[in-house]
């Protein structure tokens, strides 16, 4: 997350922009990660930057669960899942580690 925000900071340099308006982060779906969480930890890291007050768009990667009861194994980008075939809690056995802008909005220092 404190790359992603200097990862905007850098773009910004380079398109010379004044403000951040709106960042579209991709997110892998974790359950250590919820999306009130992610949007809190990004208003913390902008503080009293240019991208204070961007609004934030997040978009999740499926994690793989597999079905305790069935053993079946899905893609959910929901966290906890429950399973598909018999509505059983699922345990997470692995998510992509991953989180990256996809889209970045500025307004440029002529403007
Ligand atoms: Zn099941």
């Amino acid at each position: 997350m404190q790359r992603v925000v200097e990862t905007i900071l850098a773009s910004m340099e380079q398109e010379r922009a004044a403000r951040v308006t709106r960042a579209e982060l991709v997110l892998g779906t974790s359950g250590h990660f919820t999306e009130e969480a992610v949007r809190q930890y990004f208003q913390v890291l902008t503080q009293n930057t240019p991208i204070e007050g961007a609004a934030l768009t997040l978009s999740w990667l499926p994690a793989t669960y597999q079905c305790l009861s069935c053993q079946h194994r899905f893609e959910s980008t929901s966290s906890p899942a429950t399973c598909p075939l018999c509505g059983d809690v699922a345990l997470e056995i692995s998510h992509q580690d991953e989180c990256f802008i996809r889209s970045i909005e500025m307004i440029s220092q002529d403007e």
